[in-house]
């Protein structure tokens, strides 16, 4: 997947997640690998286990929705400070509770993702350490990304830190936790976004290449934020400057980005191992003409209501109104759709591929039943397909 946590968990010397030339972060195995060492790696890697843990799915109180999971309190908010919030991707919340948890001391950092500065359209792990390096970092980055390449650099350093990552990034960090007392320690919050999926780098390419632009001319690169949802805008070296409104540069459907195969069979794009999620307020009232975002927030966990109810005190962030379930259905149905598919898709490449990851707690089952047979098999046969594909393109290292 990309997430770059097999890195920390092998050592830098034996295993380098590394920036290749299809555009991904990949694992390049530079040693022999010990067999307890390859079982630490499928241990935490998220692309083989995304596993509820039994205190999240049963935590008491709140709205427990099948294809959403646990919802202790869901809002629309946005972040109070109007600098955060014109930086970030929708209302700024994400970046706004970074700030709050660095500038009251609840953590001495905030790992998260930022564009590298060498080539902006691509996104690096980065660390804030105050409010000046979490809105460095604010904004969606729809291609690929690794934020946990740094995560035992903080672990190592002992400090308090919240990571903010997509849900996969998330469930690895928890998948960790089991083996690694320090995360339980020091990781303060899991934060994470709604998850249609990343874009593949040949779509950026794409995008650039449209207009006569090499990834190597760029100065700078924005998928969206700078209002909202904020224009796809890119600049050059020598000076051009391109914008583009978010249908013109990602078009009406998630599912023209080229997403990569395991996000397609991805069965937590709605994050239910994070503490709190911030995402899109698609209210009908908001779509149209709107420059100041808002973001829903969904709380899962007694330490994330802890977090925003706190930040909410403090004046950081500013809740407009209470959302219900049913808004979310009707706002996401691309995130209903794949949870409905999640069982039959990871089937379908089960069978293809012998590899089986580990799905447990999520209802998969249920889920599926909403979708009917029809589609089931559908799906299951398109991964079969699709995972015989993957496996022919992948690079033999
Ligand atoms: C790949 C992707 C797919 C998404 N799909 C949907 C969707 O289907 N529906 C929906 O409602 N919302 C989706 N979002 C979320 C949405 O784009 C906003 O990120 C969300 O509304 C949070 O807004 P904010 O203003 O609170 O974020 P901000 O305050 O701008 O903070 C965003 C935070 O996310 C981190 N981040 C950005 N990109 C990545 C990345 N690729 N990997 C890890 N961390 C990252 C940043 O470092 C920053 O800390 C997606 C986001 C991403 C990155």
């Amino acid at each position: 997947m990309g997430c770059g946590l097999c890195q920390g968990v092998a050592g830098e010397a034996r295993l380098r997640v590394e920036w290749d030339e299809q555009g991904a972060y990949r694992p390049h195995v530079l040693t022999d690998l010990d067999p307890p060492t390859q079982a630490a790696i499928r241990a935490v890697c998220p692309g083989l286990r995304m596993q509820l843990p039994a205190p999240v799915s049963r935590a008491a109180g709140g709205m427990n929705d099948l294809i959403f999971g646990h919802v202790e309190r869901m809002v629309e908010a946005y972040a109070a400070d109007p600098e955060i919030r014109f930086a970030s991707s929708s209302g700024g919340i994400l970046t706004a509770l970074a700030v709050h948890l660095l500038e009251t001391g609840c953590v001495q950092a905030v790992l998260n993702v930022a564009a590298s500065p060498d080539h902006p359209a691509r996104s690096i792990s980065h660390v804030a350490r105050d409010r000046a390096g979490a809105l460095a970092a604010a904004g969606s980055r729809y291609g690929p990304a690794a934020p946990l390449l740094r995560l035992h650099e903080l672990l190592d350093a002992g400090e308090p830190f919240a990571v903010v990552g997509k849900p996969c990034d998330i469930a690895a960090v928890r998948n960790l936790a089991r083996r690694d007392p320090r995360v339980g320690r020091l990781v303060v919050a899991l934060l994470t976004v709604m998850c249609g999926g990343q874009a593949e780098m040949p779509f950026i390419w794409e995008l650039l290449a449209r207009q006569g632009v090499t990834e190597d001319e760029l100065e700078s690169f924005r998928c969206r934020g700078n209002g909202c949802p904020g224009p796809t805008a890119f600049e050059t070296r020598d000076g051009r400057r391109f914008a583009f409104t978010y249908d013109e540069a990602w078009g009406d459907s998630i599912h023209e980005w080229g997403l990569p195969f395991r996000c397609k069979i991805c069965w937590d794009s709605q994050g239910e191992q994070a503490d709190l999620m911030s995402f899109d307020s698609v209210a009908p009232e908001h779509v149209e003409g709107e420059s100041e975002g808002f973001n829903t927030v969904l709380v899962r966990t007694s330490r994330g209501g802890g977090l925003f109810r706190e930040a909410e005190a403090a004046g950081a962030v500013v809740v407009t109104r209470d959302v219900g379930l049913d808004a979310l259905h009707q706002w996401q149905p691309h995130i209903v759709r794949r949870r409905q598919n999640a069982l039959s898709r990871v089937t379908g490449t089960a069978l293809r591929s012998g590899v089986l990851p580990n799905v447990d707690g999520y209802r998969l089952l249920r889920a599926a039943r909403t979708g009917g047979l029809r589609g089931f098999a559908h799906n299951a046969v398109g991964a079969w397909k699709r995972a015989g594909r993957a496996r022919e393109s992948m690079p033999s290292r």
